[in-house]
């Protein structure tokens, strides 16, 4: 079992990686080899210390390369579920399980909030996760909401196995071809069903659906990890980012504003010092 598990490749995730190496504990770090899109697609940061002005390629090139040089792994996989068990917590990415004595959320924030239903329907037709819960959907009609152009092999997938996929595409250059897949103009307004979802309302129409994935970067806290406190969207913590949940802790974006590289920085070596306090 790892002594901890950090969830998040931005700032906030790899000042806890980094330190936790330095400290000498075990971890397994969820994200993505690319690091964060809101480091790469920044076009100029002058508010970093160390780093004069550079853009954000530059300032996620700097980190892979100090990463690669402390001999850290990102497990690329996005987590869908943190339970905690009393002990430890298993954190749950598509259907393998990992164990950890603690968490650290390091997610950000998902600039598209949820909509109306999202929320309420999770796991009774609305999923964030296309390769756990597209099996449910064999020959039905869903809906695909998707925030970024590198979840588009998610949707094909989902293509492959339901009948047909309204997709709403909230970002530029779509270029997902499926025979089965019409796309929607704009972000729907709600999810509506009764016992479970049953439709889909758009600003022009509403559609009868199945289910709804909704594939973004970062998912709502509290839909991440069920019991965890949050107000407004945000992680509530304490100054050593200890949440509501013994052995959880989070940093970063996701905890709430400033939204900056250098506050993320900043409570991710907090928050593996109390990880190493509280373990
Ligand atoms: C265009 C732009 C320019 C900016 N310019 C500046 C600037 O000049 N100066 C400044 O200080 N700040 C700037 N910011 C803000 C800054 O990007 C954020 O404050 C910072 O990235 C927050 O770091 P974070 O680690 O909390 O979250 P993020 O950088 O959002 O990283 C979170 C990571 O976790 C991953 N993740 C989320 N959920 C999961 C999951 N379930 N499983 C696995 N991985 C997951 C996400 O994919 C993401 O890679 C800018 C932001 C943008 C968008």
């Amino acid at each position: 079992m790892y002594d901890t598990a950090i969830i998040g490749t931005g700032a906030a995730g790899i000042s806890a990686a980094l330190t936790l190496k330095n400290l000498n504990k075990t971890f397994i770090w969820f994200g993505s080899k690319r690091l964060s899109e809101k480091i790469r697609k920044a076009e100029l940061i002058k508010n970093y210390p160390g780093l004069s002005a550079v853009t954000g390629e530059e300032m996620a090139n700097i980190f892979c390369a100090q990463i690669q040089a402390e001999s850290i792994e990102i497990t690329e996989k996005t987590v869908t579920g943190v339970y905690a068990l009393g002990t430890h917590f298993s954190v749950l990415c598509d259907k393998e399980a990992f164990e950890a004595k603690t968490v650290i959320l390091a997610t950000g924030v998902e600039s598209v909030k949820p909509i109306k239903g999202e929320l309420d329907f999770l796991g009774r037709g609305v999923s964030y996760c296309a390769t756990c819960d597209g099996f449910l959907y064999r020959d039905k009609t869903i809906a695909v909401v998707c925030t970024s152009k590198e979840f588009e092999h998610e949707i094909e997938y989902l293509a492959g196995i339901a009948q047909k996929v309204y997709l709403a595409p909230i970002y530029k250059d779509v270029a997902v071809q499926a025979e089965n897949i019409e796309i929607l103009k704009g972000m729907p307004i709600e999810v509506a069903g009764g016992k479970r979802v049953e439709k889909l309302i758009c600003k022009d129409k509403e559609i009868q659906v199945d289910g709804v994935f909704f594939l973004k970067s970062a998912i709502a806290p509290s839909a991440l990890v069920p019991g965890l406190e949050t107000e407004n969207g945000q992680v509530k913590t304490d100054r050593k980012g200890r949440t509501n949940l013994k052995g959880l802790f989070a940093c970063g974006d996701c905890t709430g504003r400033p939204y900056q590289y250098v506050k993320a920085a900043g409570e991710g070596n907090v928050c593996a010092h109390a990880v190493a306090e509280y373990l």
